[in-house]
């Protein structure tokens, strides 16, 4: 949270507590993060956008991705799904 001050920005970190949600200010985010990874809470990465996220950001969903192996044998990998692309992939589509 940034205070205006006379010569400038006072700059305050809320205090985080593991498990919290993101916060939207970009300085407070490396704080929370800091205090996620303290906590022992590791990033997964988002197999529909591939950005990493903690927890508490993933939807609790996952994607099954098939692939095959040279001898031909099929693979499926399955990874967890972000908060954003499920929210995009269940908004209804834009008309036109
Ligand atoms: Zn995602």
């Amino acid at each position: 949270m940034d205070i205006p001050i006379p010569s400038g920005v006072l700059t305050v970190t809320p205090a985080f507590q593991p498990g919290d949600p993101p916060p939207d200010s970009y300085n407070d985010w490396h704080e929370w993060a800091r205090i996620q990874y303290a906590a022992g809470l590791r990033q997964k990465r988002c197999g529909s956008c591939g950005r990493f996220n903690f927890p508490q950001e993933l939807s609790g969903k996952t994607q099954a991705h098939h692939s095959q192996r040279r001898d031909g044998t099929r693979v499926t990998f399955v990874d967890p799904v972000c908060k954003r692309c499920d929210e995009k992939a269940s908004a209804p589509p834009p008309t036109a």
